[in-house]
C-alpha cells in the first residue's frame, strides 16, 4: 500500500519532508538537544478528509487542525474513526466555550494552544468530565513575537501559567511550549530566528523556576518555511501544512 501511495504527489511530498526532518536532526542539530528525531505534525486544516486518509495510508499518524469545528467534523468522520491510532493536535486559538466540543473529539492527542490560566482550567474541567483514563497532553502557546494580533501568553507569564497547569489541572499533562512567530522572521534566511530563540529562553526560565529538566519541556516550533532551522535550534515538534498538502 505505502509503495503505491508513495507515487502520489502527497506521498512524495510527505516522504521528502520526513527525509529533510531526519537530515536536519542528524546533521545540523547540536547534540545538547538530544538525538530523537522531531515529530512531524501534518497540518491538514482546510484540506479534505481524503487528504488525511491518504497521508495516513503513507504512514503519517500525527495531524494538526486549527479550527474547532473542523477538527470535530474530521475527527468524527466514519472513515477517520476507523483509524484508531490517529493522533489529533489542536493548534488553533481556543475559546473557553468551545472546550467541550474539542474534548469530545475521538483521538484528540494534544492541545498546543493554552495561553491563559482560565483556559487551562476550562479545558481541564472539560477533559475531566469526559472521564478518560489518560491525561490530556497540553502545551502553552507563547507569543514570542509580541504582536498584538497573535494569541499566546507573554513570555514573562509563562512560568506562572505552567505552574498553574502543574498544580491545579489534574486532568492535563504539561508537555511543552509552542510558538508560531512572526512571518517576516520565518522567511528571513541566514539569521537566527528571534522567536525560536525566545522560546528557548522561555524554556530555560521554566526549568529554572519550576525544577523541570529540558527533556520535560518539549518545543513545538517550525512550519513549512522554517522547520529545518527550528530543528537546528532544538525543536521536537514541527507543524507542516502546505509543503505536504499543497497551498491553501
Ligand atoms: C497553518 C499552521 C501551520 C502550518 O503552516 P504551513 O506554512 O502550511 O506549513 C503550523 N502551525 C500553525 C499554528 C498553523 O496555523
Amino acid at each position: 500500500m505505502s509503495r503505491v501511495m508513495a507515487q502520489s504527489h502527497l506521498g512524495t511530498a510527505l516522504k521528502d519532508i520526513l527525509q529533510r526532518i531526519e537530515i536536519a536532526a542528524l546533521q545540523r542539530r547540536p547534540s545538547e538537544f538530544g538525538s530523537h528525531v522531531p515529530q512531524l505534525i501534518a497540518v491538514s486544516k482546510t484540506k479534505p478528509v481524503s487528504a488525511v486518509l491518504e497521508a495516513y495510508q503513507c504512514g503519517q499518524r500525527h495531524f494538526g487542525e486549527n479550527y474547532v469545528q473542523e477538527i470535530v467534523e474530521k475527527g468524527s468522520n466514519p472513515e477517520i474513526l476507523k483509524l484508531e491510532d490517529i493522533k489529533w493536535h489542536f493548534i488553533g486559538h481556543l475559546q473557553r466555550n468551545k472546550c467541550n466540543n474539542l474534548t469530545a473529539v475521538p483521538n484528540l492527542y494534544m492541545v498546543q494552544t493554552i495561553d491563559t490560566t482560565k483556559l487551562a482550567t476550562a479545558l481541564n474541567n472539560s477533559w475531566e468530565k469526559q472521564n478518560k483514563s489518560v491525561k490530556l497532553k497540553v502545551m502553552v502557546q507563547v507569543n514570542t513575537s509580541g504582536e498584538e494580533n497573535k494569541s499566546g501568553c507573554p513570555p514573562e507569564q509563562c512560568v506562572d501559567l505552567i505552574n498553574h497547569i502543574l498544580n491545579n489541572c489534574n486532568g492535563l499533562e504539561f508537555s511543552g511550549i509552542m510558538t508560531i512567530g512572526a512571518v517576516a522572521r520565518s522567511v528571513q534566511q541566514g539569521n537566527t530566528n528571534e522567536d525560536f530563540k525566545s522560546l528557548l529562553s522561555c524554556r530555560e526560565k521554566v526549568c529554572e523556576n519550576l525544577g523541570l529538566s529540558a527533556a520535560d519541556v518539549e518545543l513545538s516550533m517550525g512550519m513549512s518555511a522554517d522547520f529545518e532551522h527550528a530543528i537546528e535550534m532544538g525543536s521536537s515538534y514541527v507543524r507542516i501544512g502546505s509543503s505536504i498538502f499543497g497551498a491553501r
